[in-house]
């Protein structure tokens, strides 16, 4: 008899085991999507494997096998490769199997319940010469013929009532096909592309005659061409007949590497990101599966993308945190890349101007090959000056736009040079106090405070999404006085359009940047130069190559340094790091201001001078004195409920079960933020061996399943960020 082993979706994420069903149809195979029996419904399940037994040995199974449905796939949707890569995630992320799988496809092929249709199209095709009578009939279908099949609609538009008569004759034919992706067709542009400099000629000499089991890290300063490097491998791997796959963290802040790669490579790219549809997605996703590109350009989801072969992964900006997953499967793409790496025994390359720590030190210790560009192309870093803003306060200048700041602005309107103005601040939003009682309008759902959004007199919350009108009377004290707090991007527009009445800003946001090519079309105007200042969030610190920007100013330098998390010293640097690149990327000097309270901290001088090296080093004597990452590996556990005496209770049973051990340390239960309505404890494992670590969160999620404990338990193995 022939059994299936089937995971099945189901609510009980806990439940990570496989299922038997017998089946007798020959397409059953190990990858392929089915209908199942399960309790009293019917669910969809994803078959692991298969087995022949004979039925004698059947009768020692006391529950009765129960037949499989329907079979969805004709061909199983993830290859060998995907497969292991599937239940590797799910050992090393703690995490249910089939969510795994669900992870790695595009929306439209994972295993769950409702099914969506896969968007098909229309075609004509060529069948046979009889029947037609007239001479124009004859030769529409000489050049059918020899086209042998069109999509209908250009069918219809080009040959209209004689292709219709065809059609109806049966000369011609309509099919259904499934619907493909165009690709462009753009022909690659055949614009020279630079004589490489020394240090991109070496970068590339290295990667590709170093060990080829090692990972590189391409560490080179912002404005020393790691695009171009990226490039010219690209044209190695494709050379070679392979396939290449190049991360970037978000399409949207990054749409310069997109039109270069397609530019160069034309109509063998193909791009994958969150901002697509799911057809777009399902589309593109054919593309790679189906050979008909070479290159990926794509977010974190595109690392599961079906390759062949792969020649080259690249990771760009890898240390930016959209690496990581922060829902379960709890991954992180470079762990993927490395996994996917050894398969196709193909280089990964990590780049970076500011690497992770935890890559830098592996890099130094020679784990990784380490690849230096050390000179930026155009031969001139931006100079870059500090700004103490107690003092510049305290001599009456404006705590947002400090003196220095102001006439280096007024400055680069007169030259009619272009400007980026960062506001470094995590919330980027305002806040609205009452002036007499200081009451603050928290949102109900969650322990934050709402932000005021002027364009459409709302409070919403950035967390859950909670909208409220603007109170008229403040509900405490019942004054109607509110005061604008915190510094938002529209108080500093507001600010800069009050000092320099003719300066054109563009601004971007989250209030800015809703419609789905919004930050397309503000760069693009920025590009053009239909602005001189652009100015915005975090969002506008990465990647971006403007050569008429000379000024970059960075308002609240230090406000990352202020909160409680481990890593704020490195996202400090990184921050100031990456905004200090965008200056003075073309012929012109760039200058950076830095506006902050604590100039001294070493995060911040370092990055000022350009040195990461220093930082890396003082970071590091840092966390090796608190045993913070990379010198331990932490664990985190996140217990939530709706009743806060749960969750704590639940909490302390864990640690306490947990007891005293010498291999690692236990940190909390502690209390983060309340969201959704949802109270939420932390525990933390901080120890040096991290299968461990892995082991005993294995055991508490044993435990906390099987004794059904109330609140939900969420494991991550590799926290990034802890608040
Ligand atoms: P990075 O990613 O390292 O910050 P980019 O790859 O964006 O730097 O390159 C910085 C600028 O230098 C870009 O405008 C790019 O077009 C230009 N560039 C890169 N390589 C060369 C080269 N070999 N010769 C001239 N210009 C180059
Ligand atoms: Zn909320």
């Amino acid at each position: 008899m022939k059994i299936a082993h089937v995971y099945i979706e189901h609510s009980i994420k806990q439940l990570d085991c496989t299922f038997t069903y017998r089946y007798q149809e020959e397409h059953v195979q190990k990858g392929v999507r089915v209908r199942v029996p399960f309790g009293n419904q019917v669910v969809t399940g994803f078959v692991d494997h298969i087995e022949e037994i004979d039925d004698t040995s059947l009768q020692e199974v006391s529950y009765d096998i129960k037949d499989i449905y329907e079979v969805l796939d004709e061909e199983p949707l993830l290859n060998e490769e995907l497969f292991s890569l599937g239940h590797w995630m799910s050992e090393t992320c703690i995490a249910p199997t089939i969510r795994c799988f669900q992870t790695m496809l595009p929306s439209k092929l994972k295993p769950r319940s409702k099914r969506k249709a896969i968007l098909q199209e229309a075609w004509v095709k060529f069948v046979k010469y009889e029947g037609y009578t007239t001479k124009r009939q004859q030769e529409v279908l000489e050049e059918m013929a020899q086209r042998k099949s069109m999509l209908r609609k250009e069918f219809l538009q080009e040959y209209k009532s004689v292709g219709k008569k065809l059609i109806a004759c049966g000369c011609l034919e309509v099919v259904m096909k499934e619907k493909e992706a165009h690709s462009s067709f753009s022909i690659p542009s055949t614009k020279e592309c630079f004589t490489l400099s020394d240090e991109q000629q070496q970068a590339i000499q290295q990667i590709q005659e170093g060990d080829k089991h090692k990972v590189s890290l391409l560490h080179g300063v912002t404005g020393s061409g790691k695009t171009e490097v990226f490039l010219q491998l690209a044209k190695i791997a494709i050379q070679q007949k392979k396939q290449v796959l190049l991360l970037v963290p978000e399409i949207s802040l990054t749409p310069q590497i997109v039109k270069r790669v397609k530019e160069r490579f034309g109509s063998l790219v193909a791009i994958y990101h969150s901002g697509l549809n799911d057809q777009e997605k399902y589309e593109q996703y054919q593309l790679v599966k189906h050979h008909k590109v070479s290159i990926v350009v794509g977010t974190r989801s595109a690392i599961f993308m079906p390759f062949h072969k792969l020649g080259f992964i690249i990771l760009d900006e890898e240390h930016d945190h959209s690496y990581k997953q922060d829902v379960s499967p709890r991954y992180h793409c470079r762990d993927i890349a490395i996994f996917r790496g050894e398969y196709h025994q193909c280089k990964v390359v990590l780049a970076s101007a500011t690497p992770s720590l935890e890559t830098y030190a592996r890099a130094y210790k020679g784990v990784y090959q380490l690849v230096c560009m050390k000179q930026r192309i155009n031969g001139h870093f931006p100079n870059v000056h500090l700004v103490e803003m107690k003092k510049a306060m305290k001599k009456g200048e404006h705590y947002l736009l400090s003196d220095r700041l102001l006439s280096a602005i007024y400055d680069r309107l007169q030259r009619r040079e272009q400007m980026i103005l960062l506001l470094n601040r995590r919330g980027y939003t305002s806040i609205l106090r009452c002036v007499e009682c200081g009451y603050v309008t928290m949102c109900p759902q969650c322990d934050i405070a709402m932000s005021y959004h002027k364009t459409d007199n709302l409070l919403k919350c950035h967390t859950c999404g909670e909208v409220k009108q603007l109170p008229a009377h403040c509900p405490s004290c019942t004054k109607k006085k509110w005061a604008y707090l915190g510094l938002g991007t529209q108080k500093l527009e507001e600010l800069i359009k009050e000092k320099f009445p003719t300066a054109r800003v563009l601004r971007m946001d989250a209030d800015t940047t809703t419609r789905k090519d919004a930050h397309e079309q503000i760069f693009k105007r920025f590009q053009q130069q239909e602005a001189d200042l652009l100015l915005g969030t975090q969002m506008i610190a990465k990647g971006l190559d403007f050569e008429k920007v000379t000024l970059v100013g960075i308002i609240n330098g230090d406000a990352l340094l202020n909160r409680s998390d481990y890593r704020c010293a490195e996202v400090t640097y990184d921050l100031l790091a990456q905004a200090c690149g965008r200056s003075g990327r073309g012929k012109y000097k760039g200058e950076v201001i830095i506006q902050a309270y604590d100039i001294s901290h070493y995060a911040i001088t370092c990055a000022a001078q350009h040195e990461y090296l220093s930082f890396f080093q003082q970071e590091m004597q840092y966390r090796h004195l608190a045993s913070y990452p990379p010198y331990t590996y932490l664990v985190s556990m996140v217990l939530s409920h709706k009743e806060e005496s749960i969750v704590v209770e639940e909490a302390f049973q864990i640690k306490e079960k947990l007891g005293i051990h010498k291999e690692y340390r236990i940190l909390g239960p502690s209390s983060l933020l309340r969201i959704k309505n949802e109270y939420r404890y932390r525990i933390l494992l901080k120890g040096k061996q991290h299968s461990l670590l892995k082991d005993v969160v294995k055991e508490v999620y044993k435990w906390h399943y099987e004794t059904k404990q109330k609140s939900r338990l969420e494991v991550d193995l590799q926290p990034i960020i802890l608040d």
